[in-house]
């Protein structure tokens, strides 16, 4: 390592070309002869690494048979809270093998000299990235809805398959042993960790089963912090402020992440409110699931993210969530959408909601009925509305207007496709009114 005297650190590639690794990513090369000589083509594919390597890039990595193999970055963590751009190691995606060999790899593992760089979209897209703001980066990179239990059995076993990568294995959450799914940036000095123990009512999480039942014994919740907004027998759900209950909000955040795919960690869980749905029972109210919501959201987003936890997948709980979310929506009075892009998982998901509740209400309903009036009966967004509606080729497109085409039996498969609708959410018992600034 060597530092330039523009004060950026620059790291030695092995052929002896050296980048400076800047603040905010951008790269210059350092050229070591006199400097005189005009860049050339060549000159420019040469590989340059700027550090901390990027989530997304494409290097070498040596692997334990001693090779070489391309990999992809899939994460990247600090070693240190005081350490330079060189102090962080990486989660890496071996490309050619599956994904359960995804592992953390020191920076000495890497070659410096394969990655990526030459000037192509992927550059373009980070530059574009980096001058995005918080809100629209969130956008592309967090909505995930999953849906899991609209999966048969066979396809989830062989997702997860898919995706399991090396780093918390599984989890002891309330009564349950639960394996996980996907890879979750917990702190550094988790690293060593296969299992984690979380108290299922604040959600922290211990390395060692001692250290949960000592915390239980002088935890004092029963329950998720925030307001009970919402129960109907043995269901309550919780609105958890992420501002007034940071660390439940980011443990929370780890904790799906583990079954979440693409979901980014953001730590900003100040901008969101968690509706936490539970089963409650003598001992307390343990958590199913929840989904995440914006406070604010121009964009009229009524959900960000959306989990079942899997002891609990499969019994309608998911669908009990969207419908919730479009409850509250309807209580601001206010059309809602689930951030986009949505998993295909999730689309699906949704696909079935909208379908069932615009289906019914077209079975019903005698006469003429708009897109509009839909959209305000249900809060369902229009272009959602539409774009269900067309998928299911029950619109057309006449003299210069949408004509829904409301054939019973036509409308009756449909609906059956759909399958059912899960648990009711009964609105008699939502008690609720929408967030507002405290000052
Ligand atoms: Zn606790």
């Amino acid at each position: 390592m060597v530092t330039i005297d523009n004060g950026a650190v620059a790291v030695a590639a092995g052929n002896g070309h050296a980048v400076v690794a800047a603040e905010g990513g951008t790269f210059a090369p350092v050229s070591h002869s006199n400097g005189s000589q005009p860049e050339s083509d060549a000159s420019r594919k040469r590989k340059m690494a700027v550090l901390p390597l990027d989530v997304g890039t494409r290097v070498n990595c040596r692997w334990r048979d001693g090779k070489y193999h391309p990999v992809k970055v899939i994460e990247r963590r600090k070693l240190s809270c005081d350490g330079g751009p060189s102090d962080y190691e990486y989660y890496v995606h071996y490309t050619e093998f599956n994904r359960r060999l995804d592992e953390w790899a020191k920076l000495d593992q890497l070659d410096l000299n394969s990655v990526e760089t030459d000037v192509d979209e992927k550059v373009e897209d980070k530059v574009t990235s980096l001058k995005m703001t918080r809100h629209q980066k969130r956008k592309i990179d967090e909505t995930h809805v999953e849906g899991h239990e609209e999966l048969d059995a066979a396809s989830l076993r062989e997702h997860e398959e898919f995706t399991k990568v090396k780093n918390i294995a599984t989890i002891e959450l309330g009564r349950y042993e639960i394996e996980t799914w996907y890879f979750s940036p917990f702190p550094p000095e988790y690293n060593d960790c296969t299992k984690l123990f979380f108290c299922e009512f604040c959600l922290n999480f211990m390395k060692r089963k001692e250290q949960l039942q000592r915390h239980m014994r002088k935890c004092d919740l029963k329950h998720p912090p925030g307001d009970e907004i919402y129960r109907n027998g043995t269901l309550s759900m919780f609105e958890v402020d992420g501002k007034k209950n940071k660390v439940y909000g980011q443990n929370l955040c780890y904790l799906a992440k583990l079954f979440l795919d693409h979901k980014t960690l953001y730590y900003d869980v100040d901008l969101f409110l968690f509706y936490v749905l539970c089963e409650c029972d003598d001992r307390g109210c343990h958590m199913v699931g929840y989904f995440s919501k914006e406070k604010h959201s121009e964009e009229s987003y009524n959900l960000a993210c959306i989990l079942t936890l899997p002891p609990y997948q499969r019994k309608g709980y998911g669908k009990f969530l969207i419908a919730f979310s479009y409850e509250l929506s309807k209580k601001e009075g206010k059309v809602g959408t689930p951030e986009r892009p949505l998993s295909d998982l999730g689309l699906l998901s949704y696909r079935g909601y909208w379908t069932r509740v615009l289906l019914d209400i077209l079975k019903k309903h005698k006469g003429n009925i708009s897109i509009k009036e839909l959209s305000d009966m249900t809060a369902i967004k229009a272009e959602d509305i539409l774009s269900t509606l067309q998928n299911l080729e029950l619109i057309q497109y006449r003299k210069g207007q949408h004509v829904i085409c409301a054939d019973p039996k036509v409308l009756d498969r449909h609906l059956k496709a759909a399958g059912r609708g899960g648990l009711e959410v009964d609105v008699s018992k939502l008690i609720w009114t929408p967030y507002k600034d405290q000052g």
